[in-house]
């Protein structure tokens, strides 16, 4: 039950909000304080956060809030002035990138750094076409909505976009065979694209398939996908907006476990740790045309708040080796979790790289069929135990695990032992 305050808010929400918001939970979470990877709620009483990718350096981080306070208290204007933040930022973003990608474009949300990839993408290649896989999210613009078939059943894709399955690895299958049915959905869907009179422009993935499911392995099934695009005259577009910025532990962007460098990267989420900055890096040849035939102004995009909000994360996570810590803690969390499958029917593949976990949830280990009520069990017994998580895929039978990367082996411990309480109560 929740307790009468929250149940107020309920109404005020519905009220003020209208229909078109949705809460987690059977009975929604209402925290008042964050620090590291805990919320807390008016009580006082923490909630371990396992899913917030946002504050990868942890709630509250006191470097990004002095950052932020420090730039707000001496000048805040836009990229129409000259100013050295954007530029600092931008040298030291780019630095974590393959050279080839020379540029960088400020916004305040992963949704505009699409939607600005799709427009550089048609004016670069003249054609239309869009590809995402079958069931991804990539913003809420028109045209980016219009290419999120996992907004649910009633979105309307464009006319322009065609969808692929994501690559689902079989167990044991390599890469290359991964790979090779992946990249046949491309060329499938560039050639439905031609029949009806449409130029490809781009093919648009999410590198770890966060919401098709979460799909990291075999690394380097990414390859053949992004030559086929190439082959039809498109652009391969990297939205690392969930991936990026040392979540998946090996390397810094999800797209480098392939082997791959895309035309664009877009990004987000993390960049700021809860700011709202995000933006896309491009291949100077590929960004030409765009900046022929566009100016390109984004008010709040660029801005020295935000860049040195950005700045600090990056500084956190450099200097305080978190894409290493997502490699050994997310291995030690995996190995965690896949121990758990002895004890519990209900355990399938635990997929993932870094701190970017799946825990797949079946009725039937051969068959695979996907545990989707049990799952919503699951993650709503975890909130009643202080754990903090999600589901996703098309099924929403894989549990997301998604931490600050400032997780450590005692808050995996925490969480293993939550699973394996919560599953073990419930089934
Ligand atoms: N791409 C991906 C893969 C995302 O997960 C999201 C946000 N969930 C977006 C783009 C859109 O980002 P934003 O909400 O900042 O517009």
């Amino acid at each position: 039950m929740l307790p009468p305050e929250d149940q107020a808010l309920l109404e005020r929400r519905a009220r003020l909000l209208g229909p078109a918001y949705r809460l987690f939970y059977e009975e929604p979470f209402h925290p008042v304080r964050g620090e590291g990877v805990w919320l807390y709620d008016a009580a006082g009483k923490p909630w371990l956060d396992a899913y917030n990718n946002v504050v990868c350096v942890g709630h509250a981080r006191p470097e990004v809030v002095e950052a932020i306070a420090r730039q707000a208290s001496t000048l805040n204007t836009h990229t129409r002035y000259l100013h050295e933040g954007v530029l600092d930022y931008a040298e030291r973003l780019l630095a974590t990138l393959p050279p080839e990608l020379g540029h960088a474009t400020f916004t305040c949300t992963g949704s505009e750094a699409n939607d600005l990839a799709m427009r550089v993408a048609r004016a670069h290649t003249g054609g239309t076409g869009l590809i995402v896989t079958h069931w991804a999210y990539h913003g809420v613009t028109s045209a980016i909505a219009e290419a999120s078939p996992s907004l649910g059943q009633h979105i309307v894709l464009g006319a322009n976009v065609r969808t692929v399955p994501a690559p689902a690895p079989l167990p044991g299958q390599s890469a290359e065979d991964c790979g090779r049915v992946f990249a046949e959905g491309v060329r499938a869907a560039v050639a439905d694209l031609k029949a009806h009179g449409i130029k490809a422009a781009a093919l648009m993935v999410d590198t770890v398939f966060s919401s098709d499911g979460i799909f990291t392995e075999p690394a380097g099934f990414l390859r053949e996908a992004v030559e086929a695009i190439h082959e039809a005259g498109g652009v391969f577009i990297a939205d690392e907006v969930q991936p990026g910025f040392a979540r998946t532990g090996e390397c810094f962007w999800g797209f480098q476990r392939h082997g791959i460098v895309p035309d664009m990267v877009t990004m987000g989420k993390p960049m700021g740790n809860g700011h709202p900055v995000a933006g896309m890096a491009v291949r100077p040849e590929v960004m030409a045309a765009f900046g022929r035939q566009s100016r390109y102004f984004n008010t709040f995009g660029g801005n020295p708040v935000s860049m040195a909000a950005a700045a600090a994360v990056l500084d956190v996570i450099q200097g305080q080796e978190l894409q290493r810590n997502a490699l050994e803690v997310g291995a030690y969390l995996r190995a965690g979790l896949v121990s758990l499958a002895d004890k519990h029917a209900l355990v399938g593949e635990v997929r993932g790289a870094g701190l970017f976990i799946g825990l797949e949830l079946v009725t039937d280990r051969v068959l695979r069929t996907p545990a989707t009520a049990e799952a919503a069990q699951v993650v709503n017994g975890l909130r009643r135990n202080g754990v903090l998580l999600s589901a996703t895929g098309e099924t929403a039978h894989v549990l997301k695990i998604r931490p600050p990367l400032v997780f450590t082996r005692e808050h995996a411990d925490l969480l293993v032992s939550r699973v394996d309480f919560v599953l073990g109560s419930l089934f």
